[in-house]
């Protein structure tokens, strides 16, 4: 890879590399698109998708200060606390995930990712709504507990979204250019991918520019929250990011591309449409998109590729973040 000299902290390997690119077979060429997939859904199965990238620095970060405990959290089927309860069990760690529900008194059913961190033995601790709007106290707090019990915490902030965090996708873009056909590495594309917490957002615009990859064109598509959260969120951890390394490019609020169309009725929330581009990329292409995060991208993706000059052309790299555990939650809308 060829990444310039930036310093970057050490990591441990949790992530399947690289994951491939693959041509869409047939999806693409009827969105009028000539589309590639990076399958970052591949970097693993139990620490499947983006966050497998983010928790080779964190765990890395953690393991180097002694820590014995991963903190984190989520939504209930928070794939990142699904991920991070894998990371600890492969590295010996153990885990605690704040996953935020409507009413913590009654839990939902082990279903899913839920199932999945039980399994791995991942503490659960549910959150209310309202306790999870104050997440960063309530995070430190469930800390300052594990500490008087004698472990020894680390706190990975919601999505594995730091500075450190989206060093994962700084990274991967150096790996995803090393993988394209020539003419894709000096012409004009879009990366496409799907935005929750902002950090693989803010690790792409991030790694593009000190690539001087001056065609690619990274494109959001929030699946909560509006346009102007998420640029002024990516452009913070980029702006972090550079504090912590300086040799990083700088990246200004205005150049961030987020569509914040397709979020449908909100987070997790699924719309016909998002379900029918699932059943499409499932049916002509042999993908496994999910509701919550890549079929939104998709849909957005293909609304974008239908409209004058909703894109800078017509060659596409969609990253799939993975997600495919979401997929079980909304088994009877889909089937
Ligand atoms: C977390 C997640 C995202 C969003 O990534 P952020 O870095 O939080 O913006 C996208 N897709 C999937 C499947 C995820 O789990």
């Amino acid at each position: 890879m060829d990444l310039p000299a930036v310093n970057l902290p050490a990591r441990v390997s949790l992530a399947r590399l690289p994951t491939p690119v693959e041509a869409s077979p047939r999806l693409g060429a009827a969105l009028g698109l000539e589309l590639l997939y990076k399958r970052d859904d591949l970097t693993g199965l139990e620490l499947s998708g983006n966050k497998a990238r983010k928790l080779e620095y964190l765990v890395a970060a953690a393991e180097a200060e002694g820590a014995d405990t991963l903190v984190t959290c989520g939504g209930v089927q928070s794939n990142h606390c699904r991920a991070t309860a894998f990371a600890a069990a492969k590295r010996g760690l153990r885990a605690i995930v704040l996953l935020r529900v409507v009413d913590p008194a009654h839990p939902p059913a082990p279903e899913a990712n839920v199932l999945l961190d039980r399994l791995a033995g991942a503490e659960i601790r549910w959150v209310s709504h309202e306790e999870y709007r104050r997440r960063t106290e309530v995070l430190a707090r469930v800390a300052d507990e594990a500490r008087a019990a004698g472990r020894r915490p680390y706190v990975i902030p919601e999505g594995g979204s730091s500075a450190l965090g989206s060093l994962g996708y700084v990274l991967a873009m150096a790996e995803l250019r090393a993988q394209l056909p020539a003419a894709w590495r000096d012409g004009s594309l879009t990366i496409a991918y799907a935005a929750g917490s902002g950090g693989t957002g803010a690790g792409i615009e991030l790694g593009v520019r000190l690539l001087g990859w001056r065609g690619a064109h990274p494109l959001g598509f929030a699946v909560c929250n509006d346009e102007a959260y998420f640029r002024a969120t990516i452009a913070g951890i980029c702006a972090d990011a550079r504090r912590r390394w300086p040799a990083l490019p700088e990246v200004r609020t205005e150049e961030i591309a987020v569509d914040d169309r397709f979020i449908g009725p909100g987070y997790a929330q699924a719309t016909a449409a998002g379900l029918e581009i699932i059943r499409r990329a499932a049916r002509e292409d042999g993908v496994l998109l999910d509701p919550v995060y890549t079929g939104k991208a998709m849909l957005g993706l293909a609304a974008r590729a239908a409209e004058a000059g909703g894109l800078p052309g017509r060659r596409v790299v969609f990253l799939h973040t993975g997600g495919a555990f979401g997929l079980f939650p909304f088994a009877a809308a889909l089937a």
